[in-house]
């Protein structure tokens, strides 16, 4: 087969993964929360959640009606093989995915409307990096819409430090309700605001329960989590059970003049899914699932 036709049906593979399976440390993560919960009304909760997840998997269906925004993460070798055609070869994948799948078309045109296909400008969003090699490695995420409407944008006085980052990242969960938890928390602070928003999304692809390499960050990470807990909105914003079931945060240099910190929220239908593609079409996918 040609190298073409192998990444158009590992893009629809990986679409199909992400929306219709969660990633086996989300899964993990909600099946240990509801074992632990010590009301009635959580259990209850966690249950139809886990429920909803195992419905999707034994009918091949998608997780929820809103299969989100799709995102495009690339690694790409500077020498593999189809590099100058991969946007190509991406968006018409999600063409034929959301009709296959099928995935409710999201993309909305400013002036026109939804464009039917999920396809649109910066529809979807493709985020490159040029590594040496010849591979490329993809993480597809469909990120909702009810969760990433939660984001939230603080631009602190530089002296705030590490307080300005609890306060930003409390001020936003206390609203997320309206995003259906329990939550993955993606925290970030970066040298602009718009690199800032960007790494805060991205720390949501980490592993559920990897910790910052930094031990001073993966403290922030552990007491986030514990306050963030602490607010009470719980599962599906019912004020039982888990309000968050991780925070993950990232950071990059700022300006001196600017500390922005940036928090992106996801729902518990944290839909991410990757694979690895050599240049001689051999495919390694690389999320787990239960
Ligand atoms: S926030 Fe998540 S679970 Fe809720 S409707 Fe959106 S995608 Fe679905």
């Amino acid at each position: 087969m040609e190298l073409k036709n192998v990444i158009e049906n590992v893009v629809i593979k990986l679409l199909k993964l992400a929306a219709t399976r969660l990633p086996k440390d989300v899964e993990e993560a909600l099946i240990n929360k509801k074992k632990t919960e010590k009301t009635a009304m959580g259990k209850v909760l966690l249950e139809s959640i886990l429920k909803n997840i195992e419905l999707a998997k034994n009918s091949n269906k998608p997780i929820c009606q809103d299969t989100g925004t799709i995102y495009y993460y690339l690694r790409v070798g500077d020498n593999f093989k189809e590099l100058g055609k991969l946007k190509e070869i991406l968006i018409s994948a999600l063409v034929r995915a959301t009709e296959e799948i099928p995935l409710r078309p999201n993309a909305v045109d400013l002036l026109k409307g939804n464009t039917g296909n999920n396809v649109g400008s910066e529809f979807p969003h493709i985020l490159w990096e040029i590594v040496p090699g010849d591979q490329l490695e993809l993480t597809v995420f469909l990120k909702g819409g009810g969760s990433e409407n939660l984001s939230y944008l603080r631009m602190c006085n530089p002296n705030e430090g590490l307080d300005g980052i609890k306060r930003t990242a409390i001020d936003a969960v206390a609203e997320a309700g309206k995003a259906c938890p329990p939550l993955f928390v993606g925290v970030a602070v970066a040298g602009g605001a718009d690199i800032a928003m960007d790494l805060a999304k991205r720390a949501l692809l980490r592993p559920v329960g990897s910790r910052h390499p930094q031990r001073e960050l993966a403290q922030l990470e552990e007491e986030l989590l514990d306050s963030l807990n602490e607010l009470g909105v719980g599962v599906m914003g019912m004020g039982c059970g888990p309000t968050v079931l991780d925070v993950h945060l990232e950071y990059g240099c700022r300006h001196p003049a600017s500390f922005p910190v940036a928090i992106n929220i996801c729902c518990w239908a944290s839909r991410r899914s990757s694979a690895k593609i050599y240049s001689d079409g051999t495919v390694e996918y690389l999320t787990p699932y239960l």
